[in-house]
């Protein structure tokens, strides 16, 4: 008999139908996150679950006794109590390396967007604000030479550097661990402490995962720092910046902007930060991209079918369970 599995939205049908092929497949018919008891029921008597964007928590495990694997369709998989999955035995998966270009670029473009008003011109032209030539209008901020600090320096910060390094800015970094030397050398990325990749970026670029170390690790001390000339760019997770903090440093200009993907309570806004002009506001769509979410769902849909099938998958979240 074919194990049955739940998936949480519908995905594009190549990654149905690969699943369908060796189980017998469920799917949440709506592109809207399930709520835990909702997800709790589906998952009664189910052996794999492919999450998108829900949170799987211990509400939802504790009905769940069959449950094998949890894929995660992203890299990210702070929605999912991996300590909670481990303590059962079941796998975690999540979907690496396959969005980093995507999101990458994501970030640069809310980079430009950011320092060269791109937003604010727009929405000048279309509300016919534009009469005239002016040489002193929207004049924005450089990005080429200038300083780009990424803090997080994994697959999407290193792809961050290499944008950077196109528009020949100079590349710091501060991560968990310094980075190999034939690494730095490649990005021409240079290791600095916490503090000096604060005071010395003119565009700060965030690239960690959301855990309880980098909860809020960015916050009105951090701000404080940053010169009153320097933008946050932040495209990780939005708990990772404390935003009560974010809107009071744009609003007395600690800092001159920031571009944002991901928000502290999304899909809620603060509510000051749809009133500044030196923001621009994404709603969470990093890897939005039509040929990397079919990528990061056939990844997600390999990473289940191989635990079902008890192989290790590629991409295993809590290697642990191998024992
Ligand atoms: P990654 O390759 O694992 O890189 C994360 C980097 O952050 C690693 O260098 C890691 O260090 C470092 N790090 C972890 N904890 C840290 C801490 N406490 N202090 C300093 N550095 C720390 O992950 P990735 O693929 O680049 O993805 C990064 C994050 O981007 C994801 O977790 C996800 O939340 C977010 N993301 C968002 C979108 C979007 O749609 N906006 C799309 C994709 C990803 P180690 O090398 O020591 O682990």
């Amino acid at each position: 008999m074919k194990p049955r599995i739940f998936v949480t939205r519908p995905l594009p049908a190549a990654a149905l139908n690969l699943l369908a092929s060796r189980c017998e497949v469920a799917v949440h018919p709506a592109d809207m996150a399930l709520k835990p008891a909702q997800l709790a029921e589906a998952c009664r008597e189910v052996e794999g679950l492919l999450v998108v964007g829900v949170r799987v928590n211990e509400e939802v495990l504790g009905q769940a006794g069959k449950l094998r694997v949890v894929a995660n369709c992203g890299v990210g998989y702070d929605n999912i109590d991996v300590d909670a999955c481990t303590r059962r035995k079941i796998v975690v998966t999540n979907t690496p390396g396959v969005l980093t270009d995507a999101t990458a670029d994501l970030a640069f473009a809310l980079l430009l967007a950011v320092a060269r008003r791109v937003v604010e011109a727009d929405k000048f032209v279309r509300e016919g604000r534009w009469q005239r030539w002016e040489f002193g209008m929207m004049w924005g901020a450089e990005v080429h030479h200038q300083t780009l600090a990424l803090y997080g320096f994994g697959r999407i910060g290193q792809a961050m550097a290499r944008r950077g390094q196109g528009c020949s800015m100079r590349i710091l970094y501060h991560s968990r661990r310094r980075a190999d030397e034939s690494i730095e050398r490649q990005f021409a990325a240079q290791y600095v402490d916490r503090e000096t990749l604060l005071r010395e970026s003119d565009f700060l670029s965030l690239h960690v995962p959301l855990t309880p170390e980098t909860h809020h690790l960015i916050g009105a001390h951090e701000l404080s720092l940053m010169k009153p000339t320097a933008f946050l760019i932040n495209t990780a997770r939005g708990k990772v910046v404390d935003e009560e903090a974010l809107v009071a440093a744009l609003k007395s200009k600690t800092i001159a902007g920031a571009g944002l993907d991901v928000f502290e309570h999304e899909p809620h806004l603060h509510p000051e930060l749809e009133k500044l002009d030196n923001v621009v506001l994404l709603p969470h769509v990093g890897s939005a991209t039509g040929e990397t979410r079919l990528k990061m769902a056939m990844l997600a849909a390999e990473n289940l079918l191989a635990a079902l099938d008890g192989r290790q998958p590629p991409n295993v979240v809590n290697p642990e369970v191998y024992g």
